[in-house]
């Protein structure tokens, strides 16, 4: 078959890979869309230190199941879905609570397995959701990110009529805006860039720059108590610090944005007990796809119609161009 494959850092080219077969357990998925992720950009990049090569990426990934292995039930050919691309091992303390998306032994479909860059991918049927009818290809390519906003939403107990900040406006952050409105709650999104600031005003929140007036407006539109939830989706150590003046006391805060190895994110430990706030860590998303599904299938999530679409046999020219200037698309989507 057909696949984007990487050879090594910067190097991905389209060529032939063995086509998988499926296990009694798996199916095979022919391809329909596959999302363009910051991961699958720093595996591009040489940046991501499991990462494996040669290998092909993709792990937001569509379309319809072309074979099932002998013990699938309730999956067939031609039905549409949608892939997770989380496994768990199953066996291990956060599998057993129904936390496998912190499985020490995880396995992601495009980062150490073959992912959807290719005529066709191998999964769990465990990893297969069925795609709601008359949801587009490209929308649905969607749930996996928005799974990621479903699950700090639900980390963070997001509820109607609270307002809710998030840090940054990348793909995760608008995400979060519209889960978070979806859930009733009032989006305050925060970013350096203006151009990340207005693709977030478009989507409905209200928007605030994140420069050294930030906390003085959010304290402003709060009545000086600050916020009940603050999201953190950038990375940045310097956004992470500042989320605990950001929260209002008894408030909770999410960390989604992950920042590099071995790097120490400091806050005054007094305000950890003053303000009694509950920080929480958020990671990829378990059990979301289905309400990330009905979410997209609702229209409420509005982002995915900024996207760009690209054949999926154009990888290796978007990838490079998104090598030289990661703004040079704002979220691109490989279609087939
Ligand atoms: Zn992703
Ligand atoms: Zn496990």
């Amino acid at each position: 078959m057909k696949a984007a494959i990487i050879d090594a850092a910067h190097q991905m080219r389209v060529a032939h890979w063995t086509k998988p077969k499926p296990g009694r357990n798996e199916v095979l998925v022919s391809v329909r869309a596959a999302g363009i992720c910051a991961g699958d950009m720093y595996i591009h990049l040489g940046k991501n230190p499991y990462a494996t090569y040669p290998q092909v990426c993709g792990h937001e990934v569509c379309g319809v199941v072309e074979e099932a292995g002998g013990d699938v039930v309730a999956i067939a050919p031609g039905d549409p879905v949608v892939v997770e691309p989380f496994l768990g091992c199953g066996r291990c303390y956060p599998c057993r609570i129904g936390k496998s998306n912190c499985c020490a032994l995880l396995q992601i479909i495009g980062v150490q397995q073959p992912g959807g860059y290719a005529e066709y991918l191998r999964a769990s049927a465990r990893s297969i959701h069925p795609a709601p009818k008359g949801l587009s290809w490209v929308f649905a390519s969607f749930a996996e990110p928005v799974a990621i906003a479903v699950q700090a939403c639900r980390r963070g107990e997001v509820k109607a009529g609270e307002i809710v900040v998030i840090l940054g406006c990348g793909s995760i952050g608008l995400a979060l805006i519209e889960v978070a409105k979806a859930r009733g709650a009032f989006p305050f999104a925060t970013d350096i860039s203006d151009t990340r600031l207005a693709f977030a005003e478009q989507m409905g929140a209200t928007v605030l720059k994140a420069d050294e007036t930030l906390l003085a407006n959010v304290l402003a539109q709060t009545n000086s108590e600050g916020a009940p939830v603050v999201i953190e989706a950038t990375g940045s150590i310097r956004a992470m610090e500042q989320t605990v003046d950001l929260v209002a006391p008894g408030g909770r805060i999410v960390i989604v944005g992950l920042v590099k190895k071995g790097l120490e994110v400091r806050f005054p430990g007094l305000d950890f007990t003053r303000k009694e706030m509950t920080i929480v860590g958020s990671r990829a998303s378990v059990n979301c796809f289905p309400e990330a599904l009905e979410l997209l299938a609702s229209g409420k999530i509005y982002y995915p119609r900024v996207a760009s679409e690209f054949s999926l046999w154009d990888a290796p020219e978007v990838f490079a161009k998104l090598a030289a200037d990661p703004s040079a698309v704002h979220k691109g989507v490989l279609v087939t």
